[in-house]
């Protein structure tokens, strides 16, 4: 059993020295338990938090334990009574190839499971962070203008995808002229312009002639200073992610612009709420996934994935993801 546990704590961006892969027995399985076997493993932004252990609203993995994560599994042997060997469940077993289970927080996904990666994707918690995110704190009118960052991710490609079936404009964001042409003609988005470029702020104003109604935030930086002057009175902001903060030592250099933001908010009667998906939308969980299903076997919401092979890959993998290197949802292939 290869397992990747937290080696020590970055600074910074996290370094290859930060994780270690270790070989380890099976474990044995008891009465009561099943024992899962990793196929997909899930990379999110957030397991930088977990990294480190500044407070925050889940405890940090500790040194030497194995890295936290979403898993589709399946059942290699159980001795529980709700399971057989080889259902299908959606698991939180980690940076790992087996793991015990003794049911808890397990979802079922059946015994034929066509598309095992889009639970953790599209179907997953990504799809449901968007789905809530959007619908529910950005409260999109038809005619608006949503703005979403990160927007050929896993989180944004579904946001920008349900403001367009809400009716809105959408003025998507994204790094580089390959991300925005996905953008645009796989994804359906208004306009996709590239945060890279000198002159992005003046890219974004012009692509919202008619100011901005909902931003969807999940970076921070500069798309956020380029945001900040076009958000028209009564705007929504979704507050989601900052992505572009994760690995920050301190606070940046420059004048404090805190009362400017604080002001805009009260002129503008800006809502900006953050929300962190299952501690606030958990038991809303089915409703998402009546409504998303159906889109995505009609077509209606297209997904990318960027499928990594092995779980030796993972670590470069996952600082690749906080440096926008990924194009879609990352999973890790653990086993076929
Ligand atoms: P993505 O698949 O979107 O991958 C991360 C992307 O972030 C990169 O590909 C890159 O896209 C972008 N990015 C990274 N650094 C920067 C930067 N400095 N400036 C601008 N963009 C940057 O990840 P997810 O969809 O999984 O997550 C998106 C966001 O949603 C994250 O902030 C994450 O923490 C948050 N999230 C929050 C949840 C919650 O409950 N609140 C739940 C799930 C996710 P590009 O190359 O296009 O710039």
């Amino acid at each position: 059993n290869r397992r990747i546990v937290l080696n020590s704590r970055p600074h910074g961006a996290p370094k290859s020295d930060n994780f270690r892969l270790e070989e380890t027995e099976l474990p044995e399985l008891t009465q009561g338990n099943l024992l899962l076997r990793t196929v997909y493993l899930s990379l999110d932004p957030y397991m930088r938090g977990r990294m480190s252990d500044k407070p925050s609203y889940a405890a940090p993995v500790s040194i030497g334990e194995v890295m936290v994560g979403g898993t589709v599994c399946q059942v290699e042997q159980s001795m529980h009574p709700d399971y057989q060997e080889g259902d299908w469940v959606l698991a939180n077993s980690g940076w790992q190839e087996y793991a015990l289970s003794d049911g808890t927080g397990l979802m079922p996904l059946g015994r034929d499971l066509e598309h095992p990666s889009r639970s953790l994707g599209v179907l997953g918690m990504p799809g449901f962070t968007a789905y809530m995110g959007l619908l529910d704190i950005g409260q999109p009118a038809e005619g608006e203008t949503v703005v979403v960052a990160a927007a050929t991710g896993a989180v944004g490609s579904v946001v920008g995808q349900i403001a367009k079936l809400k009716g809105c404009r959408v003025v998507a964001v994204a790094g580089g002229p390959e991300k925005c042409k996905a953008g645009v003609e796989t994804f359906g988005f208004d306009e996709c312009l590239d945060h890279y470029a000198s002159d992005f702020a003046q890219q974004l104003t012009t692509a919202c002639p008619q100011g901005i109604d909902v931003y969807f935030e999940s970076v921070g930086g500069k798309v956020f200073d380029a945001v900040l002057p076009l958000l028209n009175t009564k705007a929504r902001i979704p507050i989601c992610g900052m992505i572009a903060h994760y690995n920050d030592t301190g606070l940046p250099e420059g004048p404090d612009r805190l009362p400017m933001l604080m002001q805009t908010f009260l002129i503008k009667r800006i809502k900006a709420q953050g929300f962190i998906i299952f501690d606030d939308y958990g038991p809303r969980y089915d409703e998402f996934l009546s409504e998303m299903k159906p889109w995505v076997e009609q077509g209606k919401v297209k997904f990318m994935e960027d499928v990594v092979d092995g779980l030796e890959n993972a670590p470069t993998a996952f600082m690749g993801l906080l440096d926008g290197k990924n194009f879609g949802k990352l999973v890790v292939k653990v086993a076929s």
